[in-house]
């Protein structure tokens, strides 16, 4: 009688474990001849909820959120860099530290907000409701502001949700 053999099996990681948020966020893009891209990835904290929304999200809730920032340049600077890494944490990474990190970031509209300003709760408040989508817009147009050669950022909400922000040209 041949001795129990336990059935193999592969294994797998649940999808919310997995390390998706390493992997690059241009899908489907490749980098153009002749070009270079960098990425930065910087993380914070943020609350919100969205207005006009029949699911949880119209809750007040947090996320423990990553931004990815993608530079792009045809040029190298005579470091051999298309941006310095640590010149995007100085200056980026600085501006979403002192203005979105542990804030309530909601719509101007929102009920709550005067409630929260009363409270003294830190706030960043927006015109459009503070999606994913909106607010990786939002770091964007900060990071070309601050003359960053950006071509696409992205919000990480969750491990497992993303949104990604690109303008027409750039
Ligand atoms: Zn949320």
């Amino acid at each position: 009688m041949p001795r129990f053999q336990a059935p193999r099996r592969s294994v797998t990681f649940p999808r919310e474990t997995a390390p998706q948020r390493s992997l690059p966020t241009l899908f489907g893009t490749t980098v153009p001849p002749g070009m270079y891209r960098i990425t930065k990835h910087i993380d914070f904290c943020y609350g919100h909820r969205l207005l006009n929304y029949a699911g949880k999200c119209r809750h007040l809730h947090g996320h423990n959120a990553e931004a990815v920032v993608v530079l792009e340049g045809g040029e190298l600077d005579d470091r051999g860099m298309v941006f310095d890494f640590t010149d995007v944490k100085r200056n980026l990474a600085r501006w979403i530290d002192d203005t979105l990190d542990h804030r309530m970031i909601l719509c101007r509209r929102d009920p709550a907000v005067e409630t929260l300003r009363a409270l003294g709760e830190p706030l960043f408040l927006i015109d459009e409701n503070p999606t994913a989508e909106n607010i990786a817009k939002i770091i964007f147009e900060e990071a070309r502001n601050q003359g960053l050669p950006v071509i696409e950022v992205s919000l990480w909400e969750t491990g497992s949700s993303c949104a990604t922000y690109r303008p027409d040209s750039v």
